[in-house]
């Protein structure tokens, strides 16, 4: 038997642990944040009938530039954004927004640099950074998860980091950012900027997009994703905005044909009912509040949730908690600082078995 030890691996990647949350087979899958409402008959039927469309030209490579989904996905963020002005050359698409994260590094980023995030975050910014070859800086977030401007401008002073990574809406904390703290990175950092917007269409009223600060921030990047909001996580579908320039810049990284025939077809499909699909957001949203009341009301800490998901607590053995839940046939994610638990909101039925098992685990 060869064990992974007897291989010659990187040296760096001896020892390292496989991204692992736990996909189970669960009644209540409230762990990874996806959108619990699929697709309608409707939108099951438009999307067999794109991949048909395409499926008779699959002996030919794809668009290399994916150019009409990008000026699909350009219409529909200036749609979210007035004024953001973006076209398809500002716009630019992947599998998933961590396929977008690593042609960010592997551009920006690699062997004597640096990139540098406030933790507690997406613990997927470490890993594929590392993997890139790229030195992680973790720094760290307020006491209360939020990020005040003065001390991520000293953090990114100090480090002066080649790749900067701001999550807003934060996970897993929830947290949105003001932008004056977006603008004082931007001001600071002497490298590219990453906004992480992939619960940006679940933010509260009134919390701006960093997509409002593109004009004028050629450094700023800022990335979406179909996987959530947007309820499309089988997809692999993740998008940014920026700079031409910056997209000139992963033209040299990405693999030729990166996206599939199929994954464009199916996603400007998504697009094209885009309405139906965004139409749970605001029923997600009033189910999240609904969650943080009910849990504060029990006498949980819980942080403020502009995402789909809430981190509570605090829990001397979290682990412990979870495991109740789980025997309960509710998966939750075990993640974040210490002594808190992360779930992700779900459909009516699944926010009451989830607060049933929580209240038979205390
Ligand atoms: C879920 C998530 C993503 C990405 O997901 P993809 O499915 O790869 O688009 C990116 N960033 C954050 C913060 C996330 O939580």
């Amino acid at each position: 038997m060869t064990s992974l030890e007897d291989l010659p691996i990187r040296d760096d990647l001896r020892g390292k642990k496989a991204y692992g949350a736990p996909q189970l087979d669960v009644p209540y899958a409230l762990n990874t944040n996806e959108n619990p409402y699929p697709p309608s008959d409707r939108l099951v039927k438009a999307l067999g009938e794109a991949v048909m469309d395409v499926a008779g030209s699959l002996n030919r490579y794809p668009d290399r530039d994916a150019v009409a989904l990008r000026e699909d996905l350009a219409a529909f963020l200036d749609a979210d954004t007035p004024g953001a002005g973006l076209t398809a050359g500002r716009v630019w698409a992947a599998n998933g927004s961590n396929e977008i994260i690593q042609q960010i590094l592997q551009a920006f980023g690699g062997p004597g640099r640096t990139a540098l995030g406030f933790e507690p975050s997406y613990s997927m910014h470490p890993i594929i950074t590392e993997v890139s070859g790229t030195r992680w800086i973790d720094a760290h977030r307020d006491e209360d998860f939020g990020l005040e401007p003065g001390r991520a401008v000293a953090a990114v002073a100090e480090h002066r980091p080649d790749v900067v990574f701001l999550t807003s809406p934060n996970n897993p904390t929830g947290t949105a950012l003001p932008l004056e703290t977006i603008e004082a990175v931007l001001d600071a950092a002497p490298g590219m900027v990453v906004v992480d917007e992939a619960y940006g269409e679940f933010r509260r009223e009134g919390t701006p997009s960093a997509l409002t600060l593109l004009e004028g921030h050629p450094r700023l990047i800022v990335t979406r994703t179909m996987s959530k909001a947007f309820a499309m996580a089988g997809t692999r579908l993740g998008y940014l905005a920026a700079d031409p320039a910056v997209i000139e810049a992963l033209l040299l990284v990405r693999l030729p044909y990166h996206l599939s025939a199929v994954t464009q077809a199916v996603a400007r499909t998504a697009l094209a009912f885009r309405e139906e699909l965004l139409g749970t957001v605001d029923a997600l949203r009033a189910e999240r509040d609904a969650l943080v009341g009910w849990l504060r009301g029990e006498g949980f800490a819980v942080a403020d949730s502009d995402a789909n998901f809430v981190l509570f607590g605090t829990f001397p053995d979290r682990r412990q908690v979870w495991q109740s839940l789980l025997i309960r046939g509710v998966l939750i994610r075990e993640v974040g600082p210490p002594e808190w638990l992360r779930v992700s909101v779900g459909t009516p039925d699944e926010m009451a078995a989830f607060r049933n098992a929580l209240k038979e685990s205390r």
